[in-house]
């Protein structure tokens, strides 16, 4: 009786100890969703019309980086971004203006396109030498691109199955959406932008870890990494710079 009471307690406490160290991993690891840069995004989706100073527009180049603006939108979420304890955003989350379906999305950097049997919303560009290392293949990957149920917003010129068709930068691909089966992410229409580096065989590794992925800011002409941004929105005037 005495044994089992003592293992109760001590049960008791650990799950008290490790919330305690959940919480407190939570604050150090300054989580994205507890941020000020959240409440921005936040704002910006309930009206956008009101933080047009937030805004980069799409097909425009900041400075004489390699790659176009893939879409217009407000930069919410960068690279490395946590959204909780152990994650890392591997990408860009560009905000759009309108509604689901409406804001246009156009390919960053021209490459082979390919759309694997059951990407609703995603699709991957193949660049066989990275502008910024030369020789070295990358994958563009764009997603989101769909609602919330899973219609595909993805123009039909591009259908799922198809591989290596080669598009132009700039060329129209599809309209961002809302489309996520994790509800721990914050919601809202979007691109989710990224860079995932090849295998050795020359395919795309996983674009869902970190470590298979590049940071894009460089791409667009500035460092945009989570330490940098910090709370700020980037924005381009030429060079990158961080409102204030
Ligand atoms: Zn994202």
């Amino acid at each position: 009786m005495r044994m089992k009471k003592t293992l109760v307690y001590l049960i008791l406490a650990g799950i008290i100890i490790g919330l305690a160290i959940g919480i407190w991993l939570g604050f150090g690891g300054k989580q994205i969703l507890l941020s000020n840069r959240s409440l921005k995004v936040i704002a910006y989706l309930r009206a956008p019309g009101r933080f047009k100073e937030w805004q980069l527009e799409a097909l425009t180049r900041c400075g004489d980086a390699p790659f176009l603006m893939p879409t217009s939108g407000m930069i919410g979420y960068v690279w490395k971004d946590s959204f909780r304890v152990g994650h890392h955003h591997t990408g860009l989350d560009i905000f759009g203006p309108e509604a689901d379906g409406k804001t246009a999305v156009y390919a960053a950097y021209a490459g082979y396109l390919t759309r694997m049997p059951g990407w609703k919303s995603s699709l991957i560009i193949r660049i066989p030498s990275d502008p910024l290392h030369p020789g070295e293949q990358i994958w563009t990957y764009y997603t989101h691109m769909a609602d919330a149920e899973g219609n595909s917003f993805i123009l039909h010129t591009f259908p799922m199955g198809i591989s290596e068709m080669y598009v132009e930068a700039g060329t129209l691909l599809g309209y961002q959406g809302n489309y996520s089966g994790d509800t721990l992410k914050p919601v809202g229409t979007h691109l989710h932008f990224s860079i995932v580096k090849s295998d050795r065989s020359g395919q795309f590794l996983n674009e869902t870890r970190i470590e298979n992925t590049l940071d894009p800011s460089h791409y667009f002409g500035f460092d945009l990494s989570a330490e940098l941004v910090g709370e700020q929105i980037p924005h381009c005037s030429g060079d990158m710079l961080y409102l204030p």
